[in-house]
């Protein structure tokens, strides 16, 4: 399985991070490896003394495509999670600066948090869809799918034309505002609307 990531497809997180808008979604994808399932701790990696949290909503892929129209996306996911990509904040500033991938930031083991359970689409809004992350029981990330630059659809359809999609892959569609370090002793709890999705303690 394939894990997409779309980055800056929140105009407030771009302007936090002093980063244009992109015209087209930004795609990164992470191995599977990376995933963290399971309210499974995460160990705090030697290579980076700024690790980031970054909450996004997952779009869990239904069927396989590929030139998938815009018109027709809304078939090919019927599941919604929640999860983080978590970010070697420093070590994605020296790739930046020196025009290198981004994956050794952004792609490392147990980055990609995820929910272990997902809610079908049709029992959500996804136009409004209200997702919020908490710090040690406070509210640090907090938004809405209406704030999404690159809605679902788009992002279905554009990653589609370069990449077959498959059955199972995971599409993280980037954060809001409101990224910031973690530190060991850490717990961080995803909502969607109120609904508990995953929780992480960062040891
Ligand atoms: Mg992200």
């Amino acid at each position: 399985m394939k894990i997409f990531c779309i980055g800056r497809n929140y105009a407030d997180h771009a302007k936090e991070m002093n980063s244009p808008v992109p015209e087209k979604p930004m795609i990164f994808m992470k191995p599977s490896t990376a995933l963290l399932a399971n309210n499974n701790a995460f160990y705090y990696p030697e290579f980076s003394s700024n690790i980031h949290y970054e909450v996004e909503v997952i779009l869990k892929v239904g069927k396989n495509g590929r030139h998938i129209d815009q018109k027709f996306a809304n078939s090919y996911y019927d599941m919604i999670g929640l999860g983080i990509d978590f970010t070697a904040r420093d070590v994605q500033a020296v790739c930046k600066e020196k025009g290198h991938p981004w994956e050794i930031a952004k792609s490392f083991d147990f980055s990609a948090v995820i929910s272990r359970e997902f809610i079908p689409k049709d029992q959500l809004n996804l136009d409004d869809l209200n997702f919020r992350l908490e710090k040690n029981g406070e509210i640090v990330q907090q938004s809405s799918t209406k704030h999404l630059i690159f809605k679902f659809d788009k992002l279905i359809s554009y990653i589609s034309t370069m990449f077959t999609l498959k059955m199972g892959d995971m599409i993280y569609t980037g954060t809001p505002a409101g990224v910031g370090p973690v530190q060991i002793g850490d717990v961080l709890k995803g909502y969607i609307e109120d609904q508990l999705m995953f929780e992480c303690e960062i040891k």
